[in-house]
């Protein structure tokens, strides 16, 4: 990792290179975020095009894209985007009741309900001092009940089977939490759209050459069209490349693949095909 010591001078212009998702949610949530005060470039390959796979997000793009100014109807449409309440992992372990398939569904939840202490518990986090739901569910759970914590609790599952929504327009505060399913080429090209109008410029060139100062930073890009971008923040949003954490800084991306409980395809097609293993595997994802 590079060390750096000196002074640091205001950031005023800041160069993000990679046009993808990332490339351009990160350009109108800086600009949203700096109210325009910051100059914001995005610089994006002709030569590369953004990955343009999935999506499926998590919750927090919805703040993400309140943040932004934008209610569910404003942007949805724009990127064939759909509501995903929870994801259902379908015999991912063989615990059904006499081997019958096995259905987990993991909702979005929030929790239903504040924090609360169990009782003689002083220890344990908590706002106040109540009959937790969470704690109801556990002991019916340890008493034999069969049903997820999930299914007790909330109407996700049930919502879900019958291909409901998780939101009542009518009357709001009884929405589930939710994620959304979209077309990830559409909403780059939608918050292309949105940062540009709102002042973020940008550049269409490959990067081929990455500056560094004295001090081992990044000083500046250089496209194969013979622009110069010189900032005092650079960001990396290239994906899998990594062009300027990986190939220019040399600082690569941690590895989680130990802490993961699925395995690339690669690795499951040699267990599968070693003489001692019987088992059989499918790749699986979210
Ligand atoms: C099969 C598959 C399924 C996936 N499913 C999901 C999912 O369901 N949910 C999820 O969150 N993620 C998923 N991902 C991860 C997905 O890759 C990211 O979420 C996201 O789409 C990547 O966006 P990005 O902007 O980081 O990169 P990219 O979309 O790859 O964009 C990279 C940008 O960098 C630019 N670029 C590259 N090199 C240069 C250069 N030299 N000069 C200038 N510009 C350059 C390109 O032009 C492009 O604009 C999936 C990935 C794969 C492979």
């Amino acid at each position: 990792m590079t060390s750096y010591t000196g002074t640091f001078e205001p950031i005023d212009r800041i160069v993000i290179v990679g046009g993808g998702t990332a490339g351009w949610l990160s350009a109108a949530y800086l600009n949203q975020a700096l109210k325009g005060s910051v100059h914001i470039t995005v610089v994006e390959s002709d030569a590369i095009g953004p990955i343009g796979v999935g999506e499926a997000t998590i919750p927090s793009l919805r703040l993400t894209m309140g943040f932004l100014g934008f209610r569910d109807s404003d942007w949805m449409p724009e990127v064939g985007a759909t509501y995903k309440s929870a994801i259902k992992f379908v015999n991912w372990c063989t615990c059904g009741p006499g081997g019958a398939t096995h259905e987990y569904w993991h909702p979005f939840i929030s929790r239903p309900e504040p924090s609360v202490l169990p009782y003689h518990c002083p220890f344990a986090m908590g706002i106040g001092q109540r009959v937790s739901l969470l704690h109801y569910a556990l002991k019916h759970r340890l008493d034999g009940e069969s049903r997820a914590i999930q299914q007790m609790l909330l109407p996700t599952q049930s919502l879900c089977e019958q291909h409901k929504a998780p939101i009542n327009p009518l009357m709001p505060e009884l929405s589930q939490e939710y994620a959304y399913h979209l077309d990830v080429t559409r909403l780059g090209e939608f918050l292309r759209q949105v940062a540009t109008k709102r002042g973020v410029k940008r550049v269409v060139g490959h990067v081929t050459n990455v500056e560094h100062g004295g001090n081992g930073f990044i000083t500046a890009v250089e496209t194969k069209q013979e622009n110069r971008l010189s900032a005092d923040l650079f960001i990396d949003c290239t994906g899998f490349r990594g062009l300027l954490l990986n190939d220019a800084l040399g600082e690569g991306i941690p590895i989680f693949g130990m802490q993961l409980l699925t395995r690339p395809t690669s690795q499951i097609h040699s267990i599968a095909n070693s003489s001692s293993s019987r088992a059989t595997f499918r790749f699986l994802t979210t």
